[in-house]
This record gives structure tokens, sequence and C-alpha cells, in this order.
């Protein structure tokens, strides 16, 4: 027997994750510059540029391991957001709390009931676990089937996640279907909110997840760093729940989980709400923008809460895109074939897009000859 084999049979058949593709390998590959990525639903304005100054005051002191309780940033988001400090739980990304929390409530053999298309990272922690996920299809406006999530939750069933707004549709559910579905869920599942695009959000009828977890304890739900707040490669998200399940994920993270510049980064981050209001604004007006130049050339582009948006093209666009420097997301993968899901850029990023589109489109009409 191969040293391979004795692998976890549920590691060795995982599938990674396919990040967005970066920059400079696109660059590099195509011998262009200039490659605008919309891939990954970044902040195209960048970090706050006081955290920015932050993190590089906090270099100099990387010889000290990081404050592992994260008390400073815990401190700002408690006051911030008027709960507890008991009640959050921080990691490397809001990716590390998902893992803490398949880590901490997951045997094999264990069910996740999840809906689907939807952020990658469940099947792949649940998996991790040896867990089984239960995928269930998005309905046909691609919302949360929560008949269907009901349907598939049994006694294996230890976890549910909901992404609200979801990833990769940008769709989102309203606290009426959602109460609804909670008071139909047995009290012993732990339900897992996955809300980093909530700051996006326009609906007025968004669910209060937190109000839930004052009731409800074996709830979670997930914010980051990484969306709204343009720190993505610092890696800092967290968790909110009541403290008898933080206490309970706290057992299973590493000490040292946040760095010293992510969390000082974020401390920093969170004081700006000028540059959150900034990047809202943009985003509105972009989403606003694309939606309305993509209909008009005849595409589907589905509504969006979020900072980007899932459109309908058709095969092979996101191959056509990136040959002119355009990074979008084919979505393939997900089981929407000929779907493409752009982050919402800069306004030059956008007219930029725009632009190739036309190109193509001109390009596809003089080979055919018909315009
Ligand atoms: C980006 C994303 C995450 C992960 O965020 P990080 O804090 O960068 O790990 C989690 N869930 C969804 C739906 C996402 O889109």
């Amino acid at each position: 027997m191969s040293w391979k084999d004795q692998a976890n049979a549920h590691i060795g058949e995982l599938k990674p994750y396919e990040p967005g593709r970066p920059i400079e390998e696109v660059e590099k590959e195509l011998g262009i510059r200039g490659a605008v990525k919309l891939a990954s639903n970044e902040n195209p304005l960048g970090p706050s540029p006081l955290a920015v100054q932050a993190v590089q005051e906090a270099v100099a002191s990387v010889h000290r391991y990081p404050d592992g309780g994260c008390s400073e940033l815990r401190a700002r988001l408690s006051s911030h957001m008027g709960l507890p400090g008991d009640q959050f739980i921080f990691g490397s990304g809001a990716d590390e709390i998902l893992e803490l929390v398949a880590k901490t409530f997951l045997s094999p053999g264990d069910e996740a009931v999840m809906p689907w298309p939807s952020f990658a990272m469940y099947p792949i922690v649940v998996k991790g676990m040896g867990g089984v996920p239960v995928t269930v299809p998005l309905d046909a406006s691609l919302g949360h089937d929560f008949e269907g999530l009901l349907s598939q939750i049994n006694d294996r069933t230890k976890l549910v996640f909901l992404c609200n707004p979801n990833n990769p549709t940008g769709t989102s559910f309203g606290a009426d279907e959602f109460s609804q579905f909670i008071s139909a869920v047995p009290e012993n599942v732990i339900v897992v909110i996955d809300e980093v695009y909530i700051e996006f959000a326009r609906r007025s009828d968004f669910p209060d997840s937190l109000a839930l977890i004052a009731e409800r304890p074996a709830t979670l739900a997930m914010r980051s760093f990484s969306k709204l707040y343009g720190l993505a490669g610092l890696r800092v998200g967290y968790g909110i729940g009541s403290p008898e399940m933080v206490d309970l994920l706290e057992r299973a993270r590493h000490p040292f989980n946040v760095n010293s510049l992510a969390e000082v980064g974020a401390c920093a981050a969170l004081a700006d709400q000028d540059h959150v209001r900034r990047t809202l604004e943009m985003n509105a007006e972009g989403v606003d923008y694309l939606t309305r130049e993509l209909t008009g050339m005849g595409y589907e582009v589905f509504p969006t809460d979020t900072n980007f948006i899932l459109v309908r093209m058709g095969p092979g666009f996101d191959q056509r895109l990136l040959e002119k420097g355009l990074i979008v997301r084919p979505m393939a993968g997900f089981g929407l074939e000929g779907h493409v899901r752009i982050s919402i850029g800069l306004p030059e990023e956008n007219e930029k897009l725009v632009k190739a589109l036309h190109e193509i489109r001109q390009a596809d009409g003089e080979r055919t000859g018909s315009s």
C-alpha cells in the first residue's frame, strides 16, 4: 500500500476550491497588460487608506504573537453592532468560520443541507469532515427553495447553510419566508446564515439574523472584512452567535488564527465609515449601470443584493472576455451553463466591460454577416 492510500478517503476525493484567476497570471498567459479582474467580488476602491496606514505602522511589531483573543477588534465590533463581545468568533476569513462549524459539529456520515448553487466552500468543509453535503436546487428565479430545504432535513442532519444574499446568484430572501422556514427547522439543527454581502443588500425586508440568534441559540451568522471592507488579502471574518455557540467554536480554533496585521487593518477599516459609504454608493451605481447596459444588449441579468451580477450570456463568453483582458467568473461548474458572474468594478472598469461586449458582438455580427 502506498503512503498516499493512507489519506482519509474523504480528503483524497476532495476537489479543491477554484478561485478567480489572478491578474498577473492572466496578463502573463495572454501577453497583455492592464487586465481587469471582476471575478472575486473584491472592493474595486481598495482598502481604506486608514487601514493601509495602520497595517504599515503595525508591521514593525510582527515579531510578537497576535492577540489571540482579537480583543481590540472584538471591542470595536461589539460597540459598532451593539452586541456583547462574547458573541463574536473571529477567523482567518469567514472561510475559517465555516471550517470551525464543520469541525465542531460534523462526524463522518452526518448530513449538511444547503442550497445550490451557493458558496463553493460549503460542500468542501462538509466533505472535509467526512460529512455528506445534501444540495437543494434554487427555485426557478434562483431564490432559496425553502420547502425543498425542509424536505431534506432528517435525523442525520446536523447543519443547514443559508446564504443571504446568495453567492453566486446575488439573490436574497426576505424576513417572512425566512421566519417561516426557521420555525419549521428542528431546534437541534444548527443553522448557519452566511451574510458576507449583507451590507450591499438594498431590500427593506432583509431578515434580522441577530434577533434570531437571541431566540435560537443553534444559529450562527457570518460576516467578513473581505468584501465591503476591501481586506480580502488580510483574511478576517467572523461569526456571530449565542455565547454558548461561540464558546464551542472557540475550542476548535487555532490560538492565533487572525494575524496581527489583519486585526489592526480590520479595526481601522471599521472606523472608516466614509470609505464604506463611498464603496456602497459606487457599487449601487455600478449595479444599475451594468444591469441597464447588459439588459439593453439582450442578456438576462438577475436582480442582485450584492457587489456582483449574474448574467446569462451564452457559452464561451468568459473566455472571450478573458482574451480582452476582462477576468469574470465562469459559472458552468455550478451547473449554470452559459452564465458568468461579474463583480462590480470602478466606473471605468465597468465601461471597459461594456465596450468589450460590444466589440465581441460586433465581431460575431460581422462573421455571420448579419450586422
Ligand atoms: C467570499 C465569501 C466568503 C468567504 O469570505 P472570506 O472572509 O474572504 O473567507 C464566504 N461566503 C461567501 C458567500 C462568500 O462569497
